[in-house]
């Protein structure tokens, strides 16, 4: 199936396009016709997958019906890997007018909250930072967020974040789509799985 068969917009298709995407990769396949619908999701898939694209994709999607600031909020492991993720949501989003946020350590956080001061709609962020700038931002919150994402949630969860997405989650609304995208099902991940999603469509790569 092409991306537009999934139900992708014409305005995503062509992103795609642009970035030579040609055909949908298996967990896009899978993935993106059950988060058009409104599902909450489980993924279980490897970088190199096309995972980010799984979830960018329909959340940009939303986005176009109903433009928002703080719409979407990635979690991720690493700085590296949200710094890619980052990358995926500009490249795809940036010709539709899409601001997006990296918050990871290691950068100054001055330069963050301007960042956040320009309201974007997608916040990338390492939980540490985020929750940084949720206590220590002023203005900052994500109390309007429509899509949380939970990328590499057992690495997330091997990193000792548990106490930070705890206090996260406590941060932003219960009315939300939630995708988990993990490469193992571990234990903790299924206790976090059940913590936060709803009713959730598990789909593999
Ligand atoms: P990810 O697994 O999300 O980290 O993506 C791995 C790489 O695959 C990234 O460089 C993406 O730009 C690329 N990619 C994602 N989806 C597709 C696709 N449908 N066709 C070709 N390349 C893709």
């Amino acid at each position: 199936k092409t991306f537009a068969e999934l139900g992708v917009c014409v305005e995503l298709v062509e992103a795609c396009e642009s970035l030579n995407w040609k055909i949908p990769s298996k967990i896009q396949a899978e993935a993106i016709p059950y988060a058009l619908e409104g599902k909450d999701l489980i993924g279980l898939a490897q970088t190199g997958s096309g995972k980010t694209g799984a979830f960018a994709l329909p959340i940009l999607q939303s986005l176009l019906e109903h433009k928002s600031p703080f719409f979407a909020c990635v979690l991720s492991p690493t700085r590296e890997l949200a710094i890619q993720i980052g990358e995926q949501f500009e490249a795809l989003g940036s010709g539709i007018g899409v601001k997006c946020s990296v918050l990871v350590g290691g950068v100054d956080m001055v330069q963050q909250a301007l960042s956040l001061g320009k309201r974007p709609h997608i916040v990338v962020a390492t939980p540490g930072r985020l929750l940084d700038h949720l206590t220590n931002t002023k203005g900052f919150s994500l109390r309007t967020l429509k899509y949380l994402v939970l990328d590499e949630a057992d690495r997330l969860l091997n990193m000792d974040f548990e106490k930070a997405i705890d206090d996260i989650l406590k941060a932003i609304p219960k009315e939300r789509r939630t995708y988990l995208f993990s490469a193992t099902m571990t234990n903790k991940v299924n206790k976090l799985q059940r913590a936060c999603l709803r009713n959730p469509v598990k789909i593999e790569a």
